[in-house]
């Protein structure tokens, strides 16, 4: 039996609140699920104001918009990261200066960042990857040093803290993502969490195509009409009573996640004592919200070889990003400085299977396809046409 990448979860309640949202008679955007949930985002988390969208590419765009991104203006950002961190600025005109990973994991460095700083940086872009967080005491004072805003890709980082603060509130303003590969999911879909007071009102404004609408159903002006540019960023209420099931059941999913990813962890321990690969390294600042499980090989030719050998294996393991900066699109716009610790990751980083109903037999047998695989590296008697392993 194949063991698949990701598998949604479904509670259970998703089509009832989906029923439920459909009797209220307001399906748009705003409606009474979407109010629970900005609630509960607002009041576990503690971001000023949270707005729904329909994905965390829109939240990074109108993350964009709200900073008044142009032409000439910089924005810095890991390589190592998805299109749509990037893509949400280019659209307005900046450019993107990449900055390299850190070597113990794939987070963007720190260190790297104030010799990036021009007269022209407007905003850091910092993208907690697979949940764990950047460094952001160091980001913030560089912010501030330099009056730069600060905006968290937090895509990944639903319910993840750096040094006991929930990531997403830390920034000027944050993007998450509820696409059905994350934590927590309502298929695409994704909200903007503002830190900053000042972003408030325009943030509704532009969320609702330009419009004074929220303030107008609010009763603080009594008509609504074009005063800023926008689009349509807010999601129906049918999705956002799908995703308030799932909030419902957020502690059971991040523990059982946690579990899943403990399980991997201690699975292969031996591999990495071994010096064959290394695991995820996750900084005393930071929590675990065991959004991804993954390995970096020691070299590009031997991830090809596990992935391989996994896939002969029945286990759907995949690579993740390719650096940004030597992408088909910006490779030609890119200041042409090697960021060889992104190139690494793209080169040598691969994903377990992790998803909540993962069981633990089914852990247990992508480990030992893991471990199946260094031994047929080590032990040249476990080579065998059946391993789907032939040479490096
Ligand atoms: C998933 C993801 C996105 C995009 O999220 P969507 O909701 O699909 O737009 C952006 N950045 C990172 C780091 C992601 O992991």
């Amino acid at each position: 039996m194949q063991i698949g990448f990701n598998k949604p979860y479904l509670t259970g309640n998703e089509t009832v609140y989906i029923q439920q949202a459909v009797a209220l008679e307001k399906i748009s955007g705003d409606g009474e699920f979407t109010r629970r949930c900005h609630r509960f985002f607002e009041e576990k988390y503690g971001f000023r104001k949270a707005l729904l969208t329909t994905s965390c590419t829109d939240a990074l765009e109108m993350a964009a918009i709200l900073i008044n991104i142009g032409p000439g203006d910089e924005v810095i950002m890991p390589s190592y990261t998805f299109v749509s961190t990037a893509n949400a600025f280019v659209l307005r005109g900046a450019k993107i200066v990449f900055a390299d990973s850190c070597a113990d994991n794939p987070n963007m460095d720190v260190r790297r960042i104030e010799p990036l700083i021009t007269a022209q940086t407007k905003a850091i872009v910092p993208v907690h990857y697979a949940g764990v967080a950047c460094d952001m005491d160091g980001i913030m004072q560089l912010a501030d040093r330099y009056n730069l805003y600060v905006i968290e890709d937090a895509a990944q980082a639903i319910d993840s803290c750096y040094k006991g603060r929930p990531l997403g509130s830390i920034g000027h303003l944050a993007a998450f993502s509820f696409h059905e590969t994350k934590n927590i999911m309502s298929g695409e879909g994704g909200m903007l969490a503002i830190n900053d007071e000042q972003f408030i009102k325009r943030a509704e404004i532009i969320r609702e195509k330009g419009t004074n609408r929220s303030a107008f159903f609010r009763g603080e002006v009594d008509k609504y009409g074009w005063v800023d540019v926008g689009s349509s960023f807010l999601p129906s209420d049918i999705i956002a009573a799908f995703l308030y099931a799932q909030l419902e059941n957020l502690d059971t999913i991040q523990s059982r996640r946690r579990q899943i990813w403990e399980s991997y962890y201690a699975g292969l321990v031996p591999l990495a004592g071994a010096g064959l690969l290394h695991l995820p390294d996750v900084p005393a600042y930071a929590t675990n919200n065991a959004h991804m499980f993954y390995v970096v090989c020691r070299t590009g030719e031997e991830r090809e070889g596990l992935l391989r050998y996994l896939k002969v294996n029945h286990v759907h393991a995949v690579f993740h990003y390719l650096s940004l900066h030597s992408s088909p699109f910006y490779h030609d716009k890119h200041d042409g400085r090697t960021l060889p610790n992104s190139d690494h990751y793209s080169d040598c980083l691969v994903r377990l299977p992790m998803y909540f109903e993962l069981t633990e037999d089914q852990v247990r047998r992508v480990t030992e396809a893991v471990t199946g695989f260094y031994q047929t590296l080590t032990q040249p008697s476990f080579r065998s046409a059946e391993s789907g392993y032939e040479s490096l």
